[in-house]
């Protein structure tokens, strides 16, 4: 038989576990399912410094272990597993956990997030947090004074690129083709920036260093030439990729395939399903954010399940 659940939240970040804070204390008897990376992006990266009530920074996996236990401490009920089929054409959601467990849902948080894109070279991943990051907000600080190179011409890119030239000596902009993606806008603010150099035509070939990043070696594709650029830090900007795929076909996305939500709001275009966190937001991306949006989320299932009662 299924299970019935008030309140099931999927996804394990800032957003899925402050959300279950605040359906726990509102007594939803919240089930989260913690996905595939439990605890989420924060997980892989090195301390978290901007996280407010933590002066002195803290490991991103221990934040999330906190944000876990404060979850639990109010009735949460966390599961390892995977929600692996929706179906939310009619209410109560029908759910299916791991393949094979049957639930029934009155109201349904999505907290998948997102994931960076990365590169895929053996380099970047064996330098992951010892100089490669893909979240120079997070990670610029630590290369304070120093060299640095970001990849990607987008807008994340060229917004990061200008926040690590206030930060950083040097930004060399790796870019693959002769032109930015990024609005004209955005463009305009790298071209005016002294201190960023922008490589046209430059791939990466490999990321080099000891213990950390010293050097990144860049191929011109126009004449096969490679090149050594020394840096401290390598930083990934090619884009996100919300955790969707889940939903497609029955949640309303944007082109990117984020979920689109309500203004002022975590409501999707479905009545009792709500997003909070990155799988909504391609511009803030922080885990303070996630969190109020995660707050957010509950609230808005609370009002939601009590308006259902009352019309039941
Ligand atoms: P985008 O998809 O817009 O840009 C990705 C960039 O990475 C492109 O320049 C792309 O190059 C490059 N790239 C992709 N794969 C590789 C690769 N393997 N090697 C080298 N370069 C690569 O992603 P963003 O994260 O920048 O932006 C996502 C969305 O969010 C966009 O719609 C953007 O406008 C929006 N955004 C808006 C902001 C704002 O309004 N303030 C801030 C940040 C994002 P190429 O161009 O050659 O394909």
């Amino acid at each position: 038989m299924a299970e019935k659940i008030q309140c099931l939240i999927i996804g394990s970040g800032p957003a899925g576990y402050t959300a279950a804070i605040y359906a726990a204390r509102a007594d939803l008897k919240p089930v989260v399912y913690e996905g595939l990376q439990p605890g989420g992006q924060l997980t892989i990266t090195t301390e978290i410094d901007n996280f407010p009530g933590y002066p002195e920074g803290i490991n991103g996996t221990e934040m999330m272990e906190d944000l876990k236990k404060q979850a639990q401490r109010f009735g949460t009920d966390v599961r390892m597993g995977m929600i692996t089929t929706v179906d939310f054409s009619q209410r109560p959601f029908k759910i299916i956990a791991d393949g094979k467990h049957e639930i029934l849902a009155d109201a349904v948080i999505i907290a998948t997030g997102a994931s960076a894109r990365w590169l895929g070279i053996e380099s970047e991943a064996k330098f992951n947090g010892a100089g490669v990051s893909a979240c120079a907000t997070c990670d610029g600080f630590f290369y304070r004074g120093k060299e640095v190179a970001i990849v990607g011409g987008g807008d994340t890119a060229a917004e990061e690129a200008t926040y690590l030239s206030k930060l950083c000596s040097k930004v060399t902009m790796i870019i693959r083709r002769d032109e930015l993606r990024a609005s004209k806008a955005m463009q305009q603010k790298v071209f005016d920036t002294p201190n960023i150099e922008v490589l046209w035509n430059h791939v990466t070939k490999e990321i080099v260093g000891d213990q950390t990043v010293n050097g990144v070696i860049v191929e011109n594709v126009k004449t096969g030439e490679t090149k050594r650029v020394n840096i401290s830090g390598f930083f990934v900007a090619i884009g996100h990729k919300p955790n969707t795929d889940l939903f497609k076909g029955q949640l309303d996305m944007d082109e990117n395939n984020y979920l689109i939500t309500a203004p002022n709001s975590t409501k999707t275009n479905i009545e009792g399903v709500f997003a909070a966190g990155d799988v909504q937001d391609h511009i803030f991306r922080q885990a303070i954010t996630a969190a109020g949006s995660g707050c957010m989320a509950a609230i808005e299932t609370e009002r939601f399940l009590s308006n259902v009662s009352q019309t039941h």
